[in-house]
């Protein structure tokens, strides 16, 4: 039997259009339960009004990111609306090892590229309870201007054509009980 330390963590990719409620049901989770690793991915887009370096992403240059690319350093990489995004191997790779649950919060082609790669990963797909829901909820947010909301809205009908190769589908109606959801995929029923 295999020591506690000796056990592998799991991996859990959380996945979903943009606008859904994917970074607000993860928030709640780190709230909820502070021990779970976040990753935090390199970008190269902007960073936000209230975004910091290194907490809420690595922001680098492009040129900084496909450097990482050719050395192999990403898990999964993608190009997203015009910007780069991806996850560091080590970091998750040294958490997994050390027993601890990984949670990655990424777009839907890079949710399949790390289930490609480890097919042990556990994918969640985040679903909007319509499209007039998604478009009013991205236009709420004021966080991105309209421009980079129509780029976001164009591909989310591919988004949705890849729900079915995900291994839970949660529909983000209302904030709770798909936040409960989320927890009984993540945490099963002992909570
Ligand atoms: P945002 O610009 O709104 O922060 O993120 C845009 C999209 O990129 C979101 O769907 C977000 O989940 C995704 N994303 C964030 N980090 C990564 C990453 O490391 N890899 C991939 N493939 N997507 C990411």
């Amino acid at each position: 039997m295999l020591m506690d330390q000796e056990k592998k963590g799991k991996l859990f990719v959380i996945s979903g259009p943009s606008g859904v409620g994917k970074g607000t049901l993860v928030n709640l989770l780190k709230i909820k339960h502070p021990e779970i690793i976040l990753s935090v991915s390199a970008t190269t887009r902007k960073p936000r009004p209230g975004e910091i370096n290194r907490q809420h992403y690595f922001f680098v240059k492009k040129e900084t990111f496909l450097d990482r690319v050719e050395k192999g350093k990403f898990l999964e990489w993608a190009e997203f609306a015009g910007n780069c995004y991806g996850t560091d191997t080590a970091f998750v790779e040294e958490n997994l090892n050390q027993g601890k649950d990984v949670i990655l919060e990424i777009d839907v082609k890079g949710a399949l590229q790390v289930k490609e790669k480890m097919n042990t990963a556990i994918l969640i797909f985040i679903e909007p309870p319509s499209m007039e829901e998604l478009k009013s909820r991205l236009f709420k947010r004021k966080t991105e201007s309209e421009e980079e909301i129509q780029k976001r809205l164009a591909i989310v009908q591919s988004e949705l054509n890849q729900k079915n190769k995900f291994d839970y589908i949660i529909i983000n109606k209302y904030l709770s009980p798909a936040y409960s959801e989320l927890e009984k995929v993540i945490y099963g029923n002992d909570e």
